[in-house]
């Protein structure tokens, strides 16, 4: 392809409105345009990097014994009053009314849709297992989609379901998933790691997700990791070991001390001359519009996703001010266990406090010298506490690193809850009926293109990994008058292409700080440049990702090319 012809246009700056680097970037380089929020047209560079993401999906599915199909991104109203999750999912799903008044809605994903395939189209053990999968648009009313790619409210993604008569047959092809889902990630140039996850909204038993880890600030989650070995944990599901630190006050006597305006652990533990960690501290929530007190040591925080699960809540937040003095009739700052009358939780961390500190539910106070068992009873012990950076790795004792992941797929197993709701079984050996048991697996594809931008990019643009790049290789000849660099240039093109790499020629009668500087931002791996020193026969060969860069003859400049672009790494 021919610069002068392609039809991109790169912007001289970033855009005002994209907040993370991969929006910026695919913005900036002419890769996508936004039409409304969380929807973007991908342009003919953007259309070639998702293009090669899927083939190489496919190439991986096909080969693990997973079957292609395609769905209706329409569904009506009825298959998710059948799954109940019609009233559940909330306003993510977009929903809206035919001609005829029937409800309908456009795919957030396909588990109520495939589950009535497999009702109609599996009938005996025979059939199983059996593994199907699609890539399509998805469509979800995202409350934050100010992420690009990352976030859309219609996106790609690749979604497959499996359908086995036992639970060993589902582990066997959850297993195969996940070995298929390493590679995948692998091929497009990313190393992932699998970590375990709760369920979320899909449900089931068994989950994990595939996080690419980056060092960009992408909104999305935090991840705790070592680097020892290969364990990763989403911090809101993270288990750890706290670092040893100070749990006794040193108190002799049960008391209450003033504290004059005191309202933060900080202000406190100065102002007592203590550790943050003697203190037990009193945090309130309202839990589906109840409140509860949560007790934590002072150097601790809590994690929401698993107050969240501890509580089976819906939905919590944290209580104001105002709440805190209407329900628990105290000011934010002083509350305590003395006669509480909401409910009550603790984390495991405050269970060795020894003469610590806490609040009294009495403005101005706060006891100190309290001991569990005589002065206040341990309320009910839960995990409830965020895993921090240098606590120990679960699996080999290293401290623990914390870093952004993007999560690029994930791999539930479903268990019966679809079948059975949905009455979809299969008659099994013994000729009993039984319900299929399933599993999903999905992969953002565009979020798997937006999170490679996140991981290789420099301040100049994308480094695409060369596996999914537009193009994979870049001749810019200086100056288009000069015939010399024009006969070398168009020589190589064509080589090139002869050989079937996708080359783009830079033929624009532009500047050359002009025409690099949107090679740089597209983000081509591979860089030939025919100058002034064509003349001694040399040309400049230039890869991105590394910077690296040599003078050699145009030959050898081809064959470095290849070697390249057939090596493993990204
Ligand atoms: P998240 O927690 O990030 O919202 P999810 O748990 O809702 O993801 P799934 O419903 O399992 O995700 O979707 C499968 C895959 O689709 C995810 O792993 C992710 O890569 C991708 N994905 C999900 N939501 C979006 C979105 N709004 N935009 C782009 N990709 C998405
Ligand atoms: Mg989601």
């Amino acid at each position: 392809m021919k610069m002068s012809k392609l039809f991109v246009e790169t912007l001289r700056d970033f855009p005002s409105d994209a907040e993370v680097v991969s929006h910026k970037m695919l913005v900036r380089a002419g890769f996508i345009r936004k039409l409304t929020n969380g929807v973007y047209t991908y342009l003919p560079l953007m259309w070639r990097v998702l293009k090669k993401v899927e083939k190489i999906i496919r190439e991986e599915m096909d080969a693990s014994g997973a079957q292609e199909l395609l769905m209706p991104i329409i569904q009506p109203e009825e298959l998710w009053k059948e799954s109940g999750r019609w009233d559940v999912y909330g306003k993510e799903l977009m929903r809206f009314k035919d001609r005829h008044d029937r409800m309908l809605a456009l795919g957030p994903t396909h588990e109520e849709v495939i589950t009535w395939v497999a009702r109609e189209g599996i009938r005996s053990y025979r059939q199983l297992p059996v593994n199907l999968y699609q890539i399509q648009n998805k469509y979800r009313d995202e409350i934050r989609p100010r992420f690009g790619l990352l976030r859309g409210r219609e996106f790609i993604m690749k979604d497959a379901y499996s359908f086995d008569a036992s639970q060993e047959g589902l582990e066997k092809s959850y297993e195969i998933m996940a070995q298929t889902y390493t590679r995948i990630f692998k091929r497009c140039g990313l190393e992932t790691r699998m970590v375990r996850s709760d369920s979320g909204a899909i449900g089931g038993s068994l989950s994990h997700e595939f996080m690419v880890l980056v060092e960009t600030d992408s909104g999305e989650n935090d991840v705790l990791y070592c680097e020892n070995c290969d364990y990763a944990s989403n911090t809101n599901h993270a288990k750890t070991e706290m670092l040893p630190a100070v749990t006794n006050g040193g108190y002799t006597k049960f008391e209450l001390v003033s504290t004059p305006n005191i309202k933060t652990i900080e202000q406190l533990s100065e102002f007592l001359k203590i550790e943050p960690s003697v203190i037990c501290k009193s945090i309130v929530y309202i839990v589906d519009e109840n409140p509860v007190l949560i007790m934590i040591r002072g150097d601790q925080n809590l994690e929401e996703t698993k107050l969240k699960n501890v509580l089976r809540a819906n939905e919590l937040r944290i209580a104001s001010a105002l709440e805190i003095k209407e329900y628990l009739g105290v000011e934010a700052g002083f509350v305590g266990l003395k006669h509480v009358k909401c409910k009550v939780i603790a984390d495991y961390s405050v269970k060795d406090l020894k003469n610590f500190v806490i609040g009294a539910n009495k403005a101005d106070v706060h006891y100190i010298g309290a001991n569990w068992g005589i002065d206040f009873d341990l309320p009910e012990l839960f995990d409830v506490r965020l895993s921090q950076k240098g606590e120990a790795c679960p699996i080999c004792g290293k401290p623990l690193k914390i870093t952004q992941g993007i999560e690029v797929g994930n791999i539930f197993q479903l268990g019966t809850k679809y079948s059975e709701k949905m009455n979809a079984k299969f008659s099994d050996v013994d000729g009993v009926e039984k319900p299929f048991i399933m599993g999903c697996y999905g992969i953002g594809v565009s979020r798997t293109a937006a999170a490679a931008v996140e991981k290789f990019h420099d301040e100049f643009g994308i480094k695409w990994p060369k596996q999914i790049a537009p193009y994979e290789i870049i001749i810019i000849p200086v100056n288009v008058l000069d015939e010399l660099q024009m006969k070398v240039a168009n020589e190589l093109y064509e080589k090139f292409q002869n050989a079937g790499i996708e080359v783009l020629l830079d033929d624009r009668d532009e500047r050359a700080g002009v025409k690099f500087k949107d090679a740089d931002l597209i983000g081509i791996p591979v860089r030939i440049t025919i100058g002034k020193t064509i003349k001694e026969g040399l040309v400049e060969f230039k890869l991105r990702m590394s910077g690296n860069m040599e003078k050699v003859e145009p030959e050898k400049a081809y064959k470095l090319t290849l070697d390249y672009l057939n090596s493993d790494s990204v």
